[in-house]
């Protein structure tokens, strides 16, 4: 008698691939690490199928036989083994890459598991426990939650800044600890994880891990095989996290679901929200998602009852929300990016010994460098945007293709260039900034200036302790952050956000401007946010200003049902790229012809990508969507299999299901 196995192995090859187990290992299980000679290497794979067979195998070819057993016990338990299968059919990625990408690197390896060591000190500290008094509203929702966290539900938080979502998901998550059960907590960027931690930990007592790519490889085996053996309570992680192991997990929380970075953009284009609602559902546990700024894809599954709502609508410390003032750029004219209006409201801030943050998209000092007499522009060679003038650096960089170019006196035609910076990145403003306040400590944050986690910290904590007057950021700031003494918000330019492209620029633009001004007067006195515009009459701005977030999705998602795009309908990007233009492109034209012509999909393109030429490469997309997710589904698998038979020759390419970004 022989077994054969289905081995998945980390190639992106969508097949599993058979080899023979001999008698002696009939005791093979899914789930366990082989090692099995593949093209004439020896991998390690993994066992996801086993089928007995008597008699002589029939098969075109000889199958190989399994070089060696790894494990007695499977690395890969049935539940995520099942949620990566979901995960392989639904992204159209290869089921090996996926299972080994949730892997622990020694896992990966092939080291045997009693040769792993993990750290066994407990390094949860255990602040004063303090009792949480949840207010009014938040105990509404808590009572109507408990009722349902025996099953799989999915449930909404939509609630202001500062409205104190976090005490909810720490009051509940109490709850499921008391009954010896597991919860994950994911959230958006490393950076919040320390913070939310030291939430936690002044009110539960229990084991907490953090989970994130800047642990080492032993830290997150650590927390891999300690959810695996139940001895962690709690786990609060990025995206990633969503594959761990848990042994009884009884509670996901996704907290800032609004957020893209809880999408992966390279290779495995998953959604941990969208995963977490399906490992939710498949282990019948409750799901929480919570935003100020929910997606429009959460807010339509409340409005089709897919998940409940509960609305959080006032801060818990009473303040009102700041007070949104829009500044005509037209007519306050900026200096260095300041208008008048925004210098004056600083310095009555900085008076009364307020912190300012101001928030700009863009790091760098400007988004490109022109001569004011011959119009040269810093163009990149390579791709076809600018690039961006770094003045401390004194160079022009590419943040597409990363080129760098020294800065010739006459780049241009004329005798002598007259260079200005054109638009405002971070460098430029704190350079206005320290000018207009010689005297007030300021701070940039950006990519630039933030290179790692540490650094990032000592930003906050020198935030929390009020050794800077003026923050002045990126994204990096806007995100979830606590300021108690922050008065005053300023955000220097929402304008290319607002001419965006993309059908959710205006999602994501009204996001940005309610969660960077939620950072202002979250405690005692109620706080200002200036927003500058040349545009003060576009209809966002004005619905945003005057119904706030709630009343801009509902106007908004009209406009997404009239146009029949997602919320209201599913779709998939198909990228291609190629040094060769017309190979590119062609594959795309390919698949246009082949696969348009049913009236329940929709396509659109071929089409150059927004940046369609960067590092020399060309890049284009085509669009499919349906109403029907099975549909689409399909269809997409069926392009999937066209490309990879065609093997288009000098073309890379790949597929994004629920495109979020379409770079
Ligand atoms: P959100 O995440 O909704 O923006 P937070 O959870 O950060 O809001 O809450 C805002 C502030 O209110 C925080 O400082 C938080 O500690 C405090 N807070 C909220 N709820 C409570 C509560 N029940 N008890 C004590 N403090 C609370
Ligand atoms: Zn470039």
């Amino acid at each position: 008698m022989e077994i054969i196995v289905k081995v998945a192995v980390n190639y992106p090859l969508y097949t599993t691939f058979d080899y023979v187990a001999k008698t002696h290992h009939k005791s093979i299980v899914i789930g366990s690490r082989v090692k099995v000679s593949f093209g004439n290497k020896d991998v390690i794979g993994i066992v996801i199928d086993k089928e007995k067979k008597t008699g002589k195998v029939e098969s075109k070819f000889r199958l190989k036989n399994i070089k060696e057993v790894i494990d007695d016990s499977p690395v890969i338990n049935d539940e995520i083994l099942n949620l990566c299968q979901w995960a392989s059919n639904y992204y159209q990625y290869p089921l090996g890459q996926i299972i080994f990408s949730t892997l622990p690197t020694q896992i990966k390896r092939g080291i045997k598991k009693d040769r792993i060591n993990i750290y066994n000190k407990n390094d949860t500290k255990y602040f004063a426990r303090k009792e949480i008094m949840l207010n009014h509203e938040q105990e509404k929702i808590y009572k109507n939650i408990k009722q349902k966290i025996n099953d799989y539900s999915s449930i909404l938080i939509s609630g202001i800044t500062g409205s104190g979502k976090t005490e909810l998901y720490i009051k509940i998550s109490d709850e499921i600890i008391k009954k010896k059960g597991q919860i994950l907590i994911i959230v958006p960027e490393i950076n919040l994880t320390p913070q939310t931690i030291d939430r936690f930990q002044e009110y539960i007592k229990s084991t907490i891990y953090s989970y994130h790519s800047s642990l080492t490889d032993k830290e997150k085996m650590t927390v891999w095989k300690l959810s695996s053996t139940n001895q962690l309570d709690i786990v609060i992680g990025t995206r990633s996290s969503i594959f761990l192991p848990f042994d009884n997990l009884k509670l996901i929380v996704v907290d800032e679901e609004h957020d893209s970075s809880l999408k992966q953009q390279e290779k495995f284009k998953y959604h941990a929200r969208d995963l977490a609602i399906i490992r939710a559902k498949k282990l019948n546990i409750p799901i929480i998602i919570g935003s100020a700024t929910p997606s429009f894809e959460s807010i339509y599954n409340s409005i089709i009852d897919k998940s409940i709502k509960y609305k959080l609508t006032k801060r818990y410390f009473k303040t009102e929300l700041p007070k949104i003032v829009l500044i005509d750029l037209n007519k306050d004219t900026p200096n260095n990016g300041i208008s008048g209006y925004l210098a004056k409201s600083i310095k009555q801030q900085l008076k009364l010994k307020k912190q300012v943050i101001l928030f700009i998209g863009r790091r760098g000092f400007s988004h490109a460098l022109t001569c004011k007499n011959c119009k040269w522009i810093s163009k990149c060679k390579r791709c076809i945007s600018f690039m961006t003038y770094h003045k401390t650096q004194k160079n022009l960089k590419c943040h597409h293709c990363g080129s760098i170019e020294k800065i010739s006196p006459n780049p241009g035609d004329c005798q002598s260039c007259d260079l200005v910076p054109l638009g405002y990145g971070t460098q430029r403003i704190e350079d206005g900034i320290k000018k207009l306040f010689p005297t007030a400590n300021v701070s940039r944050i950006d990519s630039d200036s933030v290179t790692n986690i540490k650094k990032l910290k000592q930003f906050i904590n020198q935030m929390k302790n009020k050794e800077i007057d003026i923050l002045i950021g990126t994204q990096m700031i806007a995100k979830g952050h606590d300021f108690p003494n922050v008065s005053l918000v300023g955000i220097i330019d929402v304008d290319s956000g607002l001419y965006s492209t993309d059908f959710r620029g205006l999602e994501r633009t009204a996001q940005l401007i309610t969660q960077v001004s939620g950072r202002s007067g979250r405690k005692s006195t109620r706080g200002h946010v200036i927003l500058q515009t040349r545009n003060p009459d576009h209809p966002l701005l004005k619905t945003l200003l005057k119904g706030g977030y709630e009343e801009f999705s509902r106007e908004n998602l009209k406009e997404r049902q009239a146009s029949c795009l997602p919320p209201y309908s599913h779709i998939s990007l198909v990228k291609s790229s190629s040094i060769h233009k017309n190979k590119s492109l062609n594959l795309l034209n390919n698949i246009r012809k082949k696969f348009s012509g049913d009236d329940r999909v929709f396509v659109f393109g071929p089409a150059e990508s927004p940046i369609g030429r960067r590092g020399n490469v060309y890049h284009h997309q085509i669009m499919f969507g349906s109403k029907n997710r099975s549909i689409l589904n399909n269809k997409t698998r069926q392009i999937r299999e066209y490309i990879e038979e065609k093997k288009p020759y000098n073309v890379r390419w790949s597929i994004d299901i629920d495109p979020i970004d379409f770079y």
